[in-house]
């Protein structure tokens, strides 16, 4: 072969960090904090649905293309009860493979070649890829280190508008960086995407884990943005099943049916047993919502303060599963090295956060952990990153 087997417009994405860190945690024994995904199942009661499902014979054959109207409607009643955004669940409802397939859908569907996607740096990895797939040009904009969280730079935004520019793509609550964008800052990004006539594709999967009573707005609800904004939502984290892949787009008719587009010749359709049980979650009370969002807040304090006790500088998260750190307190200046080293020096797994750059010197001294483990596991870890100081 002559020719390499990876095409051009993927080859820069070879194979992902997560597979070389949980491959080093396997073998070495360390705790793996590198994955974003939760050691312990979701509720019994939405695992007894699934089970439902499966024997009842719902969803064991392909469901249909947009999604099942029960899980349809689950969403638009959270959007509108939440938030109070109204979509009509059979032309603004769109069931996908997880919020991965969303996305992927999304920007195949929106993007010509050439077009560029802003996305804010440091950016969860699919996007980047997903970029590349639809021939568009990334453009990132940095959210920098700011008092002890990350914040974006409204004027570095604007000025990375172009007359290519076809959408910005958000994130908010923020990976890595656990930022929440607040109403300020959405609404500038709101008047700019007006103002440009741009599109806005929304990744909102952590909507519901944010933290010291922090809120989570949809981009969607401000002015002017419903009819431009994809907002993309996944059971995955909410209700701890990642596995499931049960993701959603709200959007208007026009963007739904373009996504649907891309959509039906990627999975065509998936998860279909778990669609239902996921109809079931959306309405558990919100008691539920509270719970887990108590629950992590507790876990992120515990890890984050032993974090900081080992010597890292830590930028506690407004919300998601990870806390960001710098490691130049501890002498330490590359991300890459360090979590190499991590396992051997300390048993523990993390992520160079500038994997999530194109910027890497910019990313270089972060290194991320995931919280979304069982309390004695995050204690473990936290004694053993003791070892660093
Ligand atoms: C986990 C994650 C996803 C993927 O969600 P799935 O529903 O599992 O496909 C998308 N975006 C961000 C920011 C994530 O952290």
């Amino acid at each position: 072969m002559t020719r390499p087997p990876l095409n051009r417009r993927l080859a820069e994405f070879g194979t992902t960090v997560f597979a070389e860190m949980s491959a080093l945690a396997a073998r070495t024994g360390a705790i793996n904090l590198g994955q974003g995904f939760p050691d312990t199942d979701g509720p019994e009661e939405i695992r007894e649905a699934a089970v439902r499902a499966l024997r009842d014979g719902r969803g064991n054959q392909y469901p249909p293309g947009p999604g099942v109207p029960e899980l349809r409607s689950a969403v638009a009643d959270h959007q509108r009860e939440r938030y109070g955004l109204t979509y009509d669940p059979d032309t603004e409802v769109l069931v996908t493979a997880g919020a991965t397939e969303a996305i992927a859908a999304a920007l195949l569907a929106l993007v010509e070649p050439g077009d560029e996607v802003i996305a804010l740096e440091p950016y969860y990895d699919s996007y980047a890829a997903c970029v590349a797939m639809a021939g568009g040009t990334r453009v990132p904009v940095t959210l920098r280190p700011h008092e002890g969280s990350y914040v974006l730079d409204l004027d570095e935004l604007r000025a990375a508008v172009t007359d290519r520019t076809r959408l910005i793509l958000l994130n908010t609550p923020h990976n890595p960086t656990g930022t929440v964008l607040t109403r300020a800052e959405l609404t500038a990004v709101a008047e700019l995407a007006v103002e440009r006539d741009l599109l806005v594709v929304t990744d909102e999967v952590y909507e519901h884990l944010v933290f010291d009573g922090a809120e989570h707005l949809p981009i969607a609800s401000l002015p002017g943005m419903r009819e431009r904004t994809v907002s993309i939502g996944s059971a995955g984290k909410t209700f701890s099943f990642t596995g499931w892949k049960v993701g959603w787009v709200t959007a208007s008719p026009e963007l739904t049916s373009a996504v649907r587009s891309a959509k039906q010749f990627l999975t065509y359709v998936s998860s279909g047993p778990f669609q239902y049980a996921i109809a079931e979650a959306l309405r558990l009370p919100a008691s539920y919502f509270d719970g887990l969002r108590a629950d992590l807040q507790a876990k992120r304090d515990l890890l984050s303060e032993g974090l900081a006790q080992a010597g890292f500088e830590v930028y506690r998260p407004s919300g998601t599963y990870f806390v960001t750190t710098d490691i130049r307190p501890l002498g330490d200046a590359d991300g890459f090295a360090f979590c190499r080293s991590l396992p051997e020096r300390a048993g523990v797994v993390a992520i160079p956060n500038a994997v999530f750059y194109d910027h890497r010197d910019a990313g270089a001294p972060f290194v991320r952990f995931a919280f979304c483990k069982k309390t004695e596991v995050l204690e473990e870890a936290v004694s053993r990153l003791k070892r660093l100081g």
